[in-house]
């Protein structure tokens, strides 16, 4: 089936016993067992509940992999792979990625002995050089955030899989309508749902999808041990966002690529990072990788204060940290989702007091537009 078909159908048969066409929220804690020993493939809501299930399938449906876990959160996704290596096992991680990853990396996993190195993966000899004979992970995140620099998969995954290293991707900027990093050559895929999967800004929830029978049942055994689940209501609030994914990311790349071409052409912006426009180093790779340049998109103001005028003068868009929701966010990485990034580190990643990062919403395009001119306008 097409992928939009995907996004409705895939893992969705009509409810059993009504038939009812929106597979409902099965807001129960346990199940009724019929005799001692006995049950319908559900006996406790942490380990298993249908409205997740259905979510999970759905979810690697449109992943193109086998087995999807849903999570609490984007972070406890990410949180539960790690939770597969042990005490000594290195890590090879993108030096820019999204600021939360780096601090559950830097400050909670390395306290338990597992090792990281960070670096720019968008060179695969900085990965090849990274790379110890205790490597046991090659995290990628691709296009990054909020730099936008883009990792080849294809290429980190042959190294990779040389050396027996399992690579994973965080697909959230993308949304596997985008890009699909197992087919690509990727072992694992997570994801904040809370982000273009969800789409409505209305629930926080993370995934993992992967192909690999003894990962996947790690992975579950994971979720039900350490119990960082998706609940029922929000694994119910995904589906719903999901079904208009496909048209919903159609109107999102076509806000980007009009938003990236105002941006690109505005005095008061000094750079801008987009992998859509053609002087982006590594347009041709997004070409190849993806499907769609998304509608993430960094620019430089050349300074806080200009930064801060800037966006105290938003009014439709709004000022706020996530992405990929309906409506168009924008904010400040410095100060807001990377804060937690050592401040030598983000000055050479590029993430700078002057530095803005819009996710472009739905809205009409000329509204936007007329609302970032009118913010220009008192810088
Ligand atoms: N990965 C990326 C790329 C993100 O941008 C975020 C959040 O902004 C996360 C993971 C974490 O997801 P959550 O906020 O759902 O925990």
């Amino acid at each position: 089936m097409g992928f939009a078909t995907d996004c409705i159908h895939a893992g969705q048969e009509p409810e059993q016993v009504t038939g009812a066409v929106t597979y409902p929220i099965f807001q129960t804690s346990t199940y009724v067992q019929p005799r001692l020993g006995e049950h319908k493939g559900y006996e406790y809501a942490r380990t298993k509940n249908p409205t997740r299930s259905v979510l999970e399938g759905n979810l690697a449906a449109l992943e193109r992999g086998k087995y999807g876990h849903c999570f609490a959160s984007g972070m406890s996704a990410i949180d539960v792979v790690f939770r597969t290596l042990k005490s000594g096992d290195h890590v090879v991680a993108g030096e820019n990625m999204y600021g939360g990853s780096y601090r559950l990396f830097s400050k909670v996993l390395e306290k338990f002995g597992l090792q990281f190195s960070y670096v720019d993966t968008s060179s695969v000899d900085a990965v090849r050089k990274a790379i110890k004979p205790n490597t046991k992970v090659l995290f990628l995140e691709t296009p990054t955030n909020p730099m936008m620099t883009l990792t080849d998969i294809g290429a980190c995954a042959d190294l990779a899989h040389a050396k027996n290293i399992l690579v994973v991707v965080d697909n959230t900027f993308c949304s596997p309508y985008l890009q699909r990093p197992l087919e690509l050559g990727a072992d694992v895929v997570v994801h904040s749902t809370t982000k273009f999967l969800n789409g409505h800004s209305d629930s926080v929830g993370g995934a993992v999808i992967c192909n690999d029978d003894d990962l996947a049942a790690q992975i579950g055994f994971l979720q039900n041990a350490v119990g960082a689940i998706l609940s029922p209501m929000d694994s119910w609030l995904v589906l719903r966002g999901i079904k208009t994914l496909a048209v919903r990311m159609k109107q999102h790349e076509a806000n980007g690529m009009a938003m990236a071409n105002y941006l690109a052409h505005h005095s008061k912006v000094k750079k801008i990072y987009y992998p859509g426009l053609t002087d982006h180093p590594q347009h041709a790779l997004a070409k190849r990788q993806m499907n769609g340049f998304g509608a993430l998109i960094s620019f430089e103001m050349g300074s806080y204060d200009n930064a801060k005028k800037f966006l105290d003068r938003v009014r439709l868009c709004s000022l706020g940290e996530s992405l990929g929701g309906v409506e168009t966010l924008i904010s400040h990485p410095e100060t807001m989702t990377h804060a937690s990034v050592p401040v030598e580190d983000r000055k050479r990643l590029g993430i700078t007091p002057g530095l803005v990062r819009i996710s472009v919403g739905v809205e009409d395009i000329e509204d936007l537009i007329a609302d970032l001119e009118n913010a220009f306008d008192g810088v």
